[in-house]
Order: C-alpha cells, then structure tokens, then sequence
C-alpha cells in the first residue's frame, strides 16, 4: 500500500512537472479532432497520461530535427489515446523515441540462396522494435488522415498504428494478438481477426475501398495495427464496416469512441 501510495505521488509531481500548457494542449485537439471528439473527462485523464508519457520517455530528433514541445505533444497525445484505460504501464518496454523529419530508414538484410548477405534500406512511416527504441516520421505524422477533417476514404495514423504495434508485442511477438487474460480469450481473439482479416483480404483484393488500410492485408498483426488507427481516428465509420472488429477492439481497449 505505501509503493502504491509512493507511486501515485510520484505519478502527480511527474505530471505537475510536465504540465502540459492550456495553449498547446488546445492546439493539439484542434489538429486531432478524434482527440477533442472525447468527453470531458476521457480529455483530463488524457492530458495527465501525456504529461506522465512526457517525463518518463525520452525524443530523439535525428540530422537535426527539433523536437519542440508541440511535436512532443502531438505523439504523446495519441499515443495515450489507446491505453488511456489500459495505463501506461503498457508503453513500459522502452523509453527512446527517435524522431526523423522525413522517412525513417530502416536497414534490412536478407540471405539469398548462395547464402551470401544482401543489405538495403527500407523507407518507413514509423517502426517500433520490441525494446524500442521507437522510430517515427514527423511528415509522415502531419499528413496522418482523419476521415471526417479531410474527406478522404482511409484512415492513416503512424503514431496509432506503431503504438498499437508495441501493444501487441508486449507478450514478446508480434502477431495480432496482445496480451489477454488467459487461454479462452486468446482463443476467441484468434477466431474474430482471423475471420475479420480473411474477409478484408478479399475485399482488398477485389478492388473494394475500405476505410480501414489495405496494407492490413499484408499480415494479421499489421491488420491489428491498421484496425486500431480506424478504431481510435473514425471509430462510427469503423463500428459500421467492421463491426466485429469494433467490438474486440472496444472490449480489449475498454473504450467505445463510437459511444
Ligand atoms: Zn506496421
């Protein structure tokens, strides 16, 4: 009870220190209205949780990228969003945020049939590594795509997408399926994306627009991360398209953004 109680002070103080300016915080709903769409309340558990993210992670801006304040804030912001009920204990696997201002390259290896080691770079919006440290793009976050503010068809949100990434490796692997409570509900998460992913995969081939991004149909676990950037950015167009999808989402985030 007292590591508790320690804890929630040191909880308070980290996120006194790291109040977030009234200024700023508007800003930042007015740029993610998914954000300011919330209640009241969702919005103050949300401002703490960011103040505690910013003081217990560390940016990295690369060939001199600054990391202002309001970079800062725009990730922390939603990268709480999807575990705003879960608690920040599950972004606790890493601390380094490496910021690029324009794509992150990734170095990639492959061994071809003589076993002789090819090495190239691969351009990326973002990546999270199991240990972090986390990379992501800050281009790619300022054309991240709300439906509902740019009239487009898809959703696109880098930050969503690679924080839902660390969310599903928590448990070591990432394979669309996040820690669950035991064997049973493991089982029934398999059943929905698999059946969910197999059904998008067929529409993305057949040329369908979906709202959700076709590049879920490259692998289940990128479908858990795509799915969660609809769910979080235009969750009643999402509830509409995919709605078992919504309702494991809803019940494993304990959030129901679609209200
Ligand atoms: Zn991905």
């Amino acid at each position: 009870m007292i590591l508790k109680a320690l804890r929630h002070w040191r909880d308070e103080r980290a996120a006194r220190r790291h109040a977030i300016p009234d200024a700023l915080w508007q800003l930042t709903l007015l740029r993610y209205p998914f954000l300011a769409r919330r209640s009241e309340a969702d919005l103050a558990e949300l401002r703490r949780l960011c103040s505690l993210f910013l003081s217990s992670k560390e940016f990295h801006g690369v060939d001199g990228f600054e990391v202002t304040d309001e970079v800062a804030v725009a990730v922390a912001a939603q990268a709480c969003l999807p575990v705003l009920r879960l608690g920040l204990s599950w972004y606790d696997g890493f601390v380094g945020i490496v910021m690029h201002e324009g794509e992150v390259v990734a170095q990639r290896s492959y061994q071809d049939e003589d076993g002789i080691v090819h090495e190239y770079d691969e351009e990326l919006a973002g990546e999270a590594m199991e240990g972090g440290p986390l990379m992501l793009s800050w281009n790619a976050i300022a054309v991240s795509n709300d439906p509902a503010q740019f009239g487009v068809d898809e959703v696109f949100n880098v930050v969503i997408h690679e924080f839902a990434h660390v969310i599903d490796m928590r448990d070591g692997l990432a394979d669309g399926v996040p820690p669950l409570r035991d064997a049973e509900e493991r089982e029934r998460w398999i059943t929905v994306i698999d059946a969910a992913w197999e059904q998008f995969c067929a529409r993305v081939d057949a040329g369908e627009q979906t709202l959700i991004d076709p590049y879920g149909a490259e692998a289940v676990e990128e479908f858990f991360a795509v799915a969660a950037e609809a769910f979080f950015v235009a969750p009643a167009a999402m509830r509409a398209e995919e709605p078992a999808m919504y309702e494991l989402l809803a019940e494993f985030f304990r959030q129901n953004p679609a209200g």
